[in-house]
């Protein structure tokens, strides 16, 4: 099975609109495919991908609700896993946290610089206990964004300092630190933190994800693309010439995924 464990849909009504104020922003054209679940849909059939966690984000303490709403709706799509998520300064986040739980949700996503906060603050770190009492699986975007120039609230040393806070499973985004990895080889190769390789084609130099997927272990990588802006099918070509045997290939293509999932 493979499984992209980074990619992102919004409601057809908005997802044109979304993209482009981001792509305009990052100063790209546009993105590699549209945001609407129909063509993530059919774009994992054409590269043969099975399943891809569909990852949302509360960009306010305002529309957290909505974005958990838009994420369960995403169930009923035998392809999709959608994540949900809550906004840190919402003053309902831990109810939130149950109610994404009970909706059969399997995981939260952070985005520190979109959503105003820094990984190590205090006031996150009892969202931090629920999501473990919850066992829910938390995805932070980690390292930097083409957003937020110079900005990085989830570097490797900065979250290799809270890392204890989780007892349920953690996913650092852009291989643990978007363009920090060899702060990523220092602070956090071989803890207990999966690392998922979304936005990395033609960005991380091959020879640097040879050394960490050695370092870190094929058993904590997952394969991403974080589509629409780049190739789902890119990325798992990607993943494959990075040199490791065919076994732990199979494993960050989808093997370790579907074991974090609890997929059949
Ligand atoms: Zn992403």
């Amino acid at each position: 099975m493979i499984i992209d464990f980074h990619t992102h849909v919004f409601p057809d009504r908005i997802a044109e609109r979304a993209v482009s104020s981001m792509a305009a922003a990052c100063g790209m054209l546009g993105p590699h495919i549209e945001a609407s679940v129909d063509v993530l849909i059919s774009e994992l059939r054409r590269v043969d991908v099975d399943k891809a966690v569909a990852l949302n984000i509360a960009t306010s303490p305002q529309n957290m609700r909505a974005v958990n709403d838009f994420a369960q709706s995403l169930t009923a799509y035998d392809e999709l896993i959608p994540f949900g998520s809550v906004h840190p300064a919402a003053p309902d986040a831990l109810d939130e946290l149950a109610r994404i739980a009970e909706a059969g949700l399997k995981g939260v996503k952070f985005h520190p610089e979109n959503q105003g906060f820094c990984v190590t603050e205090d006031r996150l770190i009892p969202i931090y206990e629920k999501i473990s009492r919850l066992g829910l699986i938390c995805v932070f975007h980690a390292g930097m964004d083409l957003r937020y120039r110079g900005c990085a609230y989830c570097s490797p040393e900065q979250f290799s300092a809270i890392l204890p806070a989780f007892s349920s499973p953690v996913v650092l985004a852009h291989m643990g630190g978007y363009m920090l990895w060899e702060d990523v080889l220092k602070h956090l190769a071989g803890r207990d933190v999966y690392l998922d390789t979304a936005y990395t084609y033609g960005t991380m130099p091959r020879p640097l994800a040879a050394e960490l997927v050695n370092v870190h272990g094929a058993d904590k990588i997952l394969l991403g693309s974080d589509s629409p802006w780049m190739g789902i099918g890119e990325h798992a070509r990607m993943v494959a010439l990075w040199g490791q045997n065919e076994e732990d290939t199979r494993k960050i293509l989808g093997e370790n995924a579907r074991k974090l999932l609890c997929l059949e």
